[in-house]
């Protein structure tokens, strides 16, 4: 092949993963019907700057990088969810962390567990976000237009939508799955209030719905998608959540010792 082919492939071959920003000059693009998307091919003329040193990169990358850890995107994966009431499978923290790992599938799962974070108890902008709905980037709610420099709807009215969207941790005795997403719609069922009314809440009411949830076991109903993007190598929704029935718990608990 072309040296140019095989410097472009060594250039790639030292480039992490959703970390670099290419800027790339005078390359063909085209569709390519196999990978079914565009794609860019490189030739003699092509340039190629790594991380070039440009406001534009950096927003890019800063933007790519909180829109990929929040699984903002991954809303948009709605369609193939599963009614809650027909996930029956239980599993402990280590076991969902176990089939995420052997499974690069999306699966749906009961686990009884506590909810060990539950920041909801701080700033209201870290439980509520908004978000412009066309690119998902973080917007101010007051915003008039969409922030992100690489929006399609940029120079339009800003379209948002606004909703509880927090990192939870869910922990038993065999371990803890760490930043899993509460979003809503689910969040208001399991908090039992509309966005409007936790941001009339004061402190101590929130204080006290925090710990309704941190002392008792919950049945939690989760999705699990297997990620590389991130370092824990899962991310959890919670779809829905509710303080478990001792009776229960008890039957499911000795099903799993059972099983070890
Ligand atoms: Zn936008």
């Amino acid at each position: 092949s072309h040296s140019w082919d095989r410097e472009a492939i060594q250039l790639v071959q030292t480039m992490i993963p959703k970390e670099t920003v290419l800027f790339i000059a005078d390359a063909k693009i085209s569709f390519d019907s196999f990978r079914d998307g565009m794609t860019a091919t490189v030739n003699s003329k092509t340039i190629i700057t790594v991380n070039p040193d440009t406001r534009e990169a950096s927003l890019l990358f800063s933007y790519a990088k909180e829109v990929s850890e929040s699984g903002a995107l991954d809303q948009d994966e709605k369609p193939e969810d599963v009614p809650v009431d027909s996930i029956t499978d239980v599993y402990t923290v280590s076991q969902l962390k176990q089939k995420a790992q052997e499974n690069p599938e999306a699966f749906f799962g009961i686990t009884y567990s506590f909810m060990s974070r539950l920041d909801i108890d701080s700033s209201v902008s870290k439980v509520i976000k908004t978000r412009c709905s066309r690119c998902k980037f973080l917007v101010t709610e007051d915003a008039q237009s969409c922030t992100n420099m690489l929006c399609s709807g940029r120079d339009q009215a800003l379209l948002a939508t606004t909703g509880f969207d927090l990192p939870v941790d869910i922990t038993d005795h065999t371990g803890t799955l760490h930043a899993c997403s509460l979003r809503s719609p689910v969040a208001e069922n399991i908090l039992g209030c509309t966005t409007n009314e936790f941001t009339s809440l004061n402190d101590n009411e929130r204080t006290a719905m925090k710990w309704k949830f941190l002392l008792e076991r919950c049945k939690i109903y989760v999705k699990i998608t297997p990620s590389t993007k991130l370092r824990s190598g899962t991310r959890g929704v919670v779809l829905a959540c509710s303080v478990a029935d001792p009776g229960e718990v008890k039957q499911h608990m000795s099903a799993l010792l059972q099983r070890l």
